[in-house]
């Protein structure tokens, strides 16, 4: 019987946004983690990685739930955490065994002790004659090194990572990934539970033994898949690259919305990849060259993006209806094909009635300009009706696209000096 370790029971959340209070970013989480499993959180950018691990190690209350840590709620920080974060988050005025040394500031510990302890993760790690150095003479993989051994020297029951390797090039982060494997699959570290955020679904499974799925808006479950693979891993196993698909086939289904009174939908605008068109059109012609149905996982690769920037233009394209996704595989619709192989100006023909039809709320831009005797309108007059929905940021990022998006249909055009919006055809 293995034991739970950490008991995530009805964890919501919810957070004041600035021109709304009480935005719920997370509802109904139940996880249980047991001892000896590494397990991955993935998600769209935004949907509360962050705030679940911040949740789990006590950092930041839940609105509702609770978090047992060994069969008991946890009151304020959770003292089984050791934390990581993708920024290294180094003090640069302390060397390294200072900075390491710093994981155990709040221990009953003797500072010979502390020193033994330091220095023995120090060499775990693999930065043996680097204890007197500071963080700026290290490279941005040893700077990582030492953010996991300030977490490692704390003997933490738990390991939470946030994107520990996404801010390091390919190979450092192969390199890193394998050397942590090495400890926690040779039982090196006495940690128990390792529990790693990730915008590679490639990593999670990799590396964990089962990757969760959350979706945004607000964050809930909505996959836990096992990965009964043994260490270690083939890239190249079929086995391996089914899971890979299967991953990115949940995680770039549409979200299928439970339906809401009628008017709740009316009042609600649904937001927009934030994917320039130009983008946008690379990426059809792409699919429309590689053929009937391309595997999105192949597609991601050949383009060396990222998840986070890689979702958001399949997202846009089937927002658009330019192309529709099924089990892990990206195939144009006939508008899609058509566009692929359109002219420049048939293009922005095929683009505008794509984005009348399917986003809604560039129609009733078009209509507010119409509407006004001299077809302007200020950017923030939209941007203010946008903050009732988004936070200020997304709201700005938000009339970006949709300008980007008109101005190639050429259904508006924009005085980026002034700010202001206007109807092309009153342009000249
Ligand atoms: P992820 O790590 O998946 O990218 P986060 O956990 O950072 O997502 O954020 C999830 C959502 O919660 C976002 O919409 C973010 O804007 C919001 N959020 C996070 N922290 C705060 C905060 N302190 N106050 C208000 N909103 C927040
Ligand atoms: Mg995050």
């Amino acid at each position: 019987m293995t034991k739970v370790l950490i008991e995530l029971k009805q964890i919501s959340k919810r957070y004041d946004q600035p021109k709304q209070a009480n935005v719920s970013i997370m509802e109904d989480i139940n996880i249980n983690i047991k001892e000896g499993e590494l397990v991955s959180i993935l998600g769209p950018s935004g949907s509360g990685k962050s705030t679940l691990l911040r949740i789990i190690a006590g950092l930041v209350p839940p609105s509702q739930g609770t978090v047992l840590y060994n069969g008991r709620e946890i009151a304020g920080t959770n003292p089984g955490v050791g934390m990581v974060f993708q920024s290294f988050a180094l003090f640069p005025w302390l060397t390294v065994l200072e900075n390491v040394k710093l994981g155990l500031e709040n221990k009953p510990l003797r500072e010979a002790d502390k020193m033994r302890k330091a220095l023995s993760v120090i060499d775990m790690i693999g930065l043996d004659g680097f204890e007197g150095a500071y963080p700026k003479e290290l490279s941005g993989g040893m700077r990582q090194r030492v953010g996991i051994g300030r977490a490692l020297v704390m003997e933490p029951d738990i390991l939470l990572m946030d994107e520990p390797f996404s801010a390091l090039d390919v190979l450092t982060a192969e390199n890193l990934k394998r050397d942590l494997l090495e400890l926690w699959t040779e039982k090196q570290i006495p940690t128990k539970c390792i529990i790693m955020v990730t915008h590679s679904i490639e990593e999670a499974v990799y590396m964990s033994d089962r990757a969760i799925v959350l979706s945004r808006d607000p964050a809930r479950v909505i996959s836990d898949i096992p990965i009964p693979m043994a260490h270690w891993r083939d890239k190249q196993d079929p086995q391996f690259t089914s899971l890979v698909d299967q991953i990115y086939s949940i995680l770039t289904q549409r979200e299928v919305k439970p339906a809401g009174p009628a008017e709740e939908k009316q009042n609600t605008i649904e937001k927009i990849p934030p994917v320039p068109a130009g983008a946008l059109t690379g990426f059809i012609e792409l699919i429309d060259d590689l053929g009937q149905q391309v595997d999105l996982y192949k597609l991601a690769d050949q383009l060396s993006l990222k998840l986070e920037d890689f979702l958001p233009i399949v997202e846009a394209v089937e927002m658009l209806q330019f192309a529709t996704v099924l089990h892990g595989d990206i195939e144009l619709t006939e508008p899609g094909r058509q566009f692929a192989n359109a002219s420049v100006l048939f293009r922005k023909e095929i683009f505008k009635d794509q984005v009348l039809e399917h986003v809604p709320i560039m129609e009733k831009i078009i209509w507010i300009l119409q509407s006004k005797s001299n077809n302007k309108m200020e950017g923030a007059f939209f941007v203010e009706i946008f903050e009732k929905h988004f936070e200020a940021e997304e709201a700005a990022l938000q009339l970006d696209i949709l300008i980007d998006w008109g101005r190639y249909a050429e259904l508006i055009a924009y005085d980026k000096k002034a700010k202001v919006l206007y109807l092309e055809n009153d342009s000249d």
